[in-house]
C-alpha cells in the first residue's frame, strides 16, 4: 500500500461515532469567521515527505484548524507556530500553512497525529485513540526512513511509545517522564519531546520560539547523523 492509498482509505473512516458526529457538526455549523468556507469535516491524513527522516506527531486535528482545512496543523495558531519553526529548521519551502492547496511542501519531514478526527475539547476517549491506532501504524509502516520522532506534547509521546512497543522495539523501563527537550535514543529511532505548540502553551510563554527551534535543530542533527536529509 502507498501513502496515497492509505490516505484514500483513511478519509472514509467512520469507526468512532462520537468523533464522526463532532467533526461533521463542526463542519456544518462553522465558526463565524469561516462561515463562507467549506470545512473538510473528515479524518485528516498525515502530510509531508514519504521519505521523511523526521516524523512530527501531534494529538488530533483542531476543530476549526485541520478539520476545516483538511491538512494537519493547518489553519490555526498552533500550526502557524509549528510550520514557522519547521521552516527555520529548513524542513519546509514556506513558513505559512493556511490551506491544503497553499503550496506548502515538506522536505525530510512528515506531520501527523495519533487521532485523525477532531475530538470535542481536544480530548479523544481512550477507545477512540485505540480505534485510530491502526492508521498511525499503517503510516509508520510506510515511513521507513524515519530516524527521529518529534512528539508535541505528552499525548504524542505516549502514542509514540505505544506505536514502537507494538512493533517490537525494545523500550527502556520505566518510560522516561515527558518533558520539553527530553530525548530517548533507541536502536533505530530517537524520540524527541517538545511542549505542544498549543495556544495555551505559546500565549503563556511555556513554549517559546527559541525552545521549539532548539527541538527542531536537534531533530535535524540526529536525523542527519542517520543519513542525509
Ligand atoms: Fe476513524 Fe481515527 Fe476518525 Fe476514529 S478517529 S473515525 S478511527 S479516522
Amino acid at each position: 500500500m502507498t501513502l496515497e492509498e492509505l490516505h484514500a482509505g483513511l478519509v472514509a473512516c467512520r469507526r468512532c461515532p462520537r468523533l464522526v458526529a463532532w467533526r461533521e457538526r463542526v463542519a456544518r455549523e462553522r465558526r463565524a469567521a469561516f462561515a463562507d468556507e467549506e470545512y473538510w469535516g473528515r479524518p485528516v491524513p498525515g502530510f509531508g515527505d514519504g521519505h521523511a527522516q523526521i516524523l512530527v506527531l501531534g494529538l488530533a486535528p483542531a476543530a476549526h484548524g485541520a478539520n476545516r482545512t483538511g491538512r494537519m496543523f493547518t489553519g490555526d495558531r498552533s500550526g502557524d507556530w509549528l510550520y514557522r519553526a519547521m521552516h527555520r529548521a529548513g524542513l519546509t519551502n514556506q513558513e505559512t500553512s493556511v490551506h491544503r492547496n497553499d503550496g506548502l511542501a515538506l522536505a525530510g519531514a512528515y506531520v501527523t497525529a495519533p487521532v485523525k478526527c477532531a475530538p470535542p475539547a481536544n480530548k479523544p476517549a481512550p477507545a477512540e485513540r485505540d480505534a485510530c491506532a491502526s492508521w498511525l501504524e499503517a503510516e509508520w509502516a510506510q515511513l521507513a526512513d524515519v530516524a527521529v520522532i518529534v512528539c508535541l506534547g505528552g499525548y504524542a509521546y505516549h502514542s509514540a511509545w505505544r506505536l514502537l512497543a507494538g512493533t517490537g522495539v525494545a523500550l527502556p523501563k520505566p518510560r522516561p517522564r515527558f518533558g520539553h527537550g527530553v530525548e530517548v535514543s533507541l536502536p533505530d529511532v530517537t524520540i524527541l519531546c517538545s511542549y505542544h505548540s498549543s495556544q495555551q502553551n505559546t500565549f503563556t510563554g511555556r513554549l517559546t520560539e527559541d525552545m521549539l527551534d532548539a527541538v527542531f535543530a536537534r531533530a535535524v542533527t540526529v536525523a542527519s547523523n542517520a543519513g542525509p536529509i
